[in-house]
């Protein structure tokens, strides 16, 4: 099929009429998918079974930092530390290991700052009468979810094939002092896939920013998580802020969530050594000390597996006949049409699909009615709005191959509906 722009207004018209045909099809097929969330399917959940049989009762009692069941060790077990320090790529001694949510680390790392600044003699964020937050989009809509809650203001950076636009970032940061971080997930980037060029890391190592208490919000919550044998390979951003001259401006995130269980893995703090100090003050508060069984678990399991990189091999071998499988459906249902563009991304949990400027609400209310939930549209940007209405999240961990393939035809009927009816009233 070609460009749909180019069709006349009475090929246009009878298009919808064979769509519309089409769509009430579907309708009444009764599906019930929901594609909302970017959660592992069941068989990836049971690749990790043997968590729940990793450790002995003296496993927990003798290890080398003593007996594990009892209070103690706030930063996390020793091993744990080593294990994110050797993933991440960072030294245990900048690790602070966490309970099984790395998000409730960067909502406290927030708080912390709202409530007590991000560090000795600093004003606390809340006590200023306006902070920002850059938010290179699409991004992930909980990190906005933080900054609604805590009343930061949101500032969209376009985000493009090698990262945040930092022309865009470098330009805001220079000149206002109520800018004091920016979200990122630099890599397979939540939802577009992108991994940070190596000049985007430089860049924001290097940002001359009016804010002295600048920080970047680093989520690498898909470090690890590749779907081919040739995975991107991004910058150490310790290594280079350490040698711009800013040690303290970075906060890492990572966790476990899609490796073994979202609901009971270990999360990952990682920071410089004076930020970590300061930290662990407030932290002590809040708590003794987290989860330390689960943590020696996670530990004994990878080491009985032959580490993380062979687990994540096999969740690849799962899901990435799901993400060929929206490809491919979006690319015959879809290709040569003009109306969408998708990220076809090297690992990660989604792909980002980008309709015809002002579709995607349409598109994601038309596919609920025909059974398909999606991510809202808009939930991709700062306060649930896409200033152009066209990016949609599809997460395709969850349905099986089968159920993937319905849906993604179901949504590609509704992408050419919508821009049809665009077209058509345009
Ligand atoms: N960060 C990003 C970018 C994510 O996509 C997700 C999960 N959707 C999370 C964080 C949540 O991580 P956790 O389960 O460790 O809280």
């Amino acid at each position: 099929m070609s460009d749909l722009k180019n069709l006349s207004t009475a090929e246009l018209e009878l298009r919808k009429e064979e769509l519309e045909k089409q769509y009430n099809m579907y309708k009444m097929e009764n599906i019930q998918l929901d594609m909302s969330r970017g959660k592992p399917g069941p068989e990836q959940l049971d690749l990790s079974h043997g968590l729940l049989r990793a450790l002995s009762e003296e496993d927990v009692k003798a290890t080398h930092n003593g007996d594990i069941r009892n209070y103690g060790q706030l930063d996390g077990i020793p091993e744990a530390k080593a294990l994110f320090g050797e993933l991440l790529g960072v030294q245990a001694s900048n690790v602070f290991v966490g309970g099984n949510s790395s998000l409730s680390l960067m909502h406290d790392a927030v708080a912390r700052a709202v409530l007590f600044g991000t560090g000795e003699g600093q004003t606390p964020w809340g006590k200023l009468p306006k902070v920002k937050f850059l938010c290179p989009s699409p991004g992930y809509d909980r990190h906005f979810a933080i900054c609604e809650l805590f009343n930061i203001d949101m500032i969209v950076v376009n985000m493009t094939a090698e990262g945040p636009d930092m022309d865009q970032v470098e330009a805001l940061v220079a000149n206002d002092e109520t800018i004091k971080g920016i979200w990122c997930v630099p890599k397979y980037s939540n939802p577009s896939g992108v991994t940070y060029s190596n000049e985007t890391v430089q860049r924001l190592a290097a940002l001359k920013t009016k804010a002295e208490d600048f920080r970047i919000f680093w989520d690498n919550a898909y470090a690890f998580h590749h779907l081919t044998d040739t995975p991107d390979e991004l910058a150490d951003i310790f290594a280079a802020c350490a040698q711009a001259g800013y040690p303290d401006r970075v906060y890492m995130f990572a966790s476990t969530s899609k490796v073994t269980f979202p609901g009971a893995g270990i999360s990952a703090f990682v920071s410089s050594e004076a930020n970590l100090a300061y930290a662990k003050k407030q932290l002590s508060v809040q708590t003794i000390g987290y989860d330390k069984i689960n943590q020696l678990r996670h530990v004994r399991f990878f080491e009985q597996i032959g580490g993380v990189g062979e687990l994540m091999k096999q969740h690849a071998q799962l899901i990435k006949p799901k993400f060929d499988q929206v490809n491919r459906t979006l690319t015959e249902e879809l290709g040569g049409k003009g109306i969408a563009e998708w990220s076809e991304p090297q690992g990660g949990y989604f792909i980002s699909l980008d309709t015809l400027d002002g579709c995607a609400k349409r598109v994601v209310s038309l596919a609920r009615e025909a059974g398909v939930i999606l991510t809202g549209a808009g939930a991709t940007f700062p306060y649930g709005k896409d200033p152009r209405d066209r990016n949609i999240r599809i997460a395709p961990t969850f349905p099986s191959v089968e159920e993937l393939k319905k849906a993604m035809e179901v949504v590609s009927v509704c992408v050419e509906l919508a821009s049809v009816e665009k077209l058509l009233a345009a």
